[in-house]
């Protein structure tokens, strides 16, 4: 039997961010790894006490060819978009946001929130459902399974038999596995699935390696059990899907296949063109795209 075939296959260090004034960690994209799946941006913001005066604003930018999710842990988002839809993003909720052909959208800080622990992620949209109209859904609760003293929220496809209500557009899973006190488990898996852990706060043994937060654990794929222990309180993040087999362009705020896409979109938003419409209600300037011409694309 190979041995290695069952251990961790790539840790991949995030790397710092600043997003809307806050720090965050950026585990997707990076140079080791694109995409986990369809999933191919992945923010982890907090656990961060704000001091005064310290918040998150983001504003009104558009997307194109992607999901945004945003997995609320602590603390309130106020999500705006040209769609009209305003809504608060609460702890235990999932905010979906499909771009397909064009959508914006502003999230604001909460001026109440002091402490903010949140995943935005991206998933890519396969080639028939690019273009599709843009969608924006809160999920105000997500399935919970537990296991071995274990907490598992379904944030999206299916584990042991329970199904997120979240609509995703290719073959994908998102669990969010908490332990409040020391735990020992073993997560089934889809083996057809690639998938990655991400840390993200306390720490584990993954496959009786440790994990902490700051590193992507991709783990591959042709694997139908992940055995994990949490020594002391811990949660996790587990990315999962069918590796995606389009050639994807990501810059930006958008996900494209052609160069020609990416530079058609920011020029028709910095115009105030285009299919992405208008954020009412933000009090801002909208972001501007940056100059596509001088930015090297790399698949
Ligand atoms: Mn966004």
């Amino acid at each position: 039997m190979d041995t290695r075939a069952a251990s961790i296959v790539e840790r991949i260090p995030t790397h710092e961010g600043n997003v809307g004034g806050l720090p965050i960690r950026r585990a997707l994209p990076t140079r080791a790894r694109r995409m986990i799946g369809a999933w191919c941006f992945l923010d982890h913001i907090g656990p961060s006490t704000l001091n005064d005066g310290q918040a998150m604003r983001v504003a009104p930018h558009p997307h194109i060819g992607l999901q945004t999710f945003s997995w609320m842990i602590e603390g309130e988002v106020l999500h705006r978009d040209s769609l009209g839809c305003v809504q608060t993003i609460r702890p235990g909720q999932v905010n979906l946001m499909t771009a397909g052909r064009g959508v914006a959208h502003s999230e604001e800080m909460q001026s109440e929130t002091r402490h903010l622990h949140m995943v935005q992620l991206w998933i890519a949209l396969p080639e028939v459902f690019r273009t599709i109209a843009p969608a924006f859904v809160n999920y105000p609760t997500l399935p919970v399974v537990r296991r071995d003293g274990v907490e598992i929220t379904v944030l999206a496809g299916t584990h042991a038999d329970a199904s997120a209500p979240t609509q995703v557009y290719s073959p994908l899973v998102g669990l969010d596995i908490v332990a409040t006190a020391p735990a020992q488990t073993a997560l089934p898996l889809e083996p057809r699935y690639e998938h990655g852990l991400l840390v993200l706060e306390g720490e584990a043994e993954v496959d009786g390696q440790c994990a902490v937060p700051g590193t992507l654990l991709y783990l591959g794929a042709r694997r139908d059990v992940l055995p994990l222990r949490m020594t002391s309180a811990a949660r996790l993040l587990l990315l999962g899907g069918a590796p995606f087999e389009e050639d994807v362009l990501l810059w930006w705020n958008f996900v494209a296949r052609r160069p020609e896409e990416l530079r058609q979109a920011a020029v028709d938003w910095n115009a105030g063109r285009g299919p992405f419409g208008r954020v009412e209600g933000y009090e801002g300037e909208p972001l501007a795209a940056p100059d596509p011409a001088g930015i090297r694309l790399t698949r």
